[in-house]
């Protein structure tokens, strides 16, 4: 499972964003299904865990009849190939509609207010219990990350709403944007901007994290000028890089293995940026919630 229902604070949390917390505590996470509640058990959540962090069962524990996330694994394999509007609409996690910032314990970059925007506006508090009861249904993202995840998973239904604060879009297919090998070009309009990572490592200076991609100018079959995201982090805790560090070198590993095998899976990086209008090949990116990397195989299906 990625995401479980976190008891102290009665919020639906994602497994990748345990790696962020200072202490987690191992029986306080349960099934975040309608009517369900089963204790579940956070697994590979320390940052120097090279696989990705998930919630699981105790050994021979089964969900309730009704759990509606138990049936996930088997929606998303239907979600491959072919529309599961009808089921993503009533589910609570796999296909979010928003994304929303919240946690105010995260320093608040100002690229993330303006993409974030009214963050309290839409924090209605949640009394324990009611969480767990509340009509199911396609619910707000805390980071891009589930929403990325989703992207890649459901080809069929990016049709579906999405609003993300100051991306004038409204659905996942449009909400997306790839930057493309064609050359370096200006995106005036903000979107979740993604590519396939290079198998190049990142390199850290004084101003934070440089992150090459495989996409850019291209002369003679080399990749001469490469876009790049800058991960400003000077704000971030030690673990908050640490992470990120180890998700990108995960990453990296994934696809030298993937293009060595000539899987079709690849590991993209999205990011929700700005474009330094000075180089026009650098993305900045401040906010941990706003950059993260997903596996999967990116698929179009034909238009009618
Ligand atoms: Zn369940």
């Amino acid at each position: 499972m990625d995401a479980a229902l976190e008891l102290a604070t009665q919020r639906t949390v994602e497994a990748d964003d345990l790696m962020l917390l200072k202490h987690v505590d191992t029986y306080g996470y349960v099934c975040h299904g309608h009517e369900c509640g089963i204790q579940v058990f956070p697994r590979s959540y320390r940052p120097e865990n090279l696989q990705r962090p998930h919630f699981s069962l105790p050994k021979g524990a089964t969900h309730e009849p009704n759990c509606d996330v138990k049936g996930e694994d088997e929606l998303r394999s239907r979600g491959k190939k072919g529309s599961i509007a009808g089921e993503l609409e009533t589910s609570p996690g796999l296909s979010p509609a928003s994304l929303r910032l919240v946690d105010t314990r995260v320093v608040v970059s100002p690229l993330a207010t303006a993409v974030g925007g009214n963050s309290h506006s839409g924090s209605r508090s949640t009394t324990p219990g009611e969480a767990r009861h509340k009509p199911a249904g396609r619910r707000a993202a805390n980071s891009i990350r589930p929403i990325c995840r989703a992207f890649l998973e459901f080809p069929y239904d990016r049709h579906l709403p999405l609003h993300i604060d100051r991306i004038n879009t409204t659905t996942y297919q449009t909400v997306f944007k790839r930057l493309r090998g064609e050359g370096i070009k200006a995106f005036p309009q903000q979107r979740i901007f993604y590519e396939k990572l290079a198998w190049g490592v990142a390199q850290e200076s004084e101003e934070g994290l440089l992150i090459p991609l495989d996409a850019g100018e291209w002369e003679n079959k080399l990749l001469v000028r490469p876009y790049r995201v800058l991960v400003r982090w000077a704000d971030w805790s030690q673990t908050a890089r640490t992470r990120l560090r180890n998700e990108l070198e995960l990453a990296r590993r994934e696809n030298m293995a993937a293009d060595k095998a000539k899987a079709e899976k690849k590991t993209f990086l999205f990011f929700i940026g700005a474009q330094n209008p000075n180089e026009l090949s650098q993305f900045v990116v401040s906010d941990q919630r706003l950059i993260c990397s997903a596996h999967g195989e990116l698929f179009f299906p034909k238009q009618k």
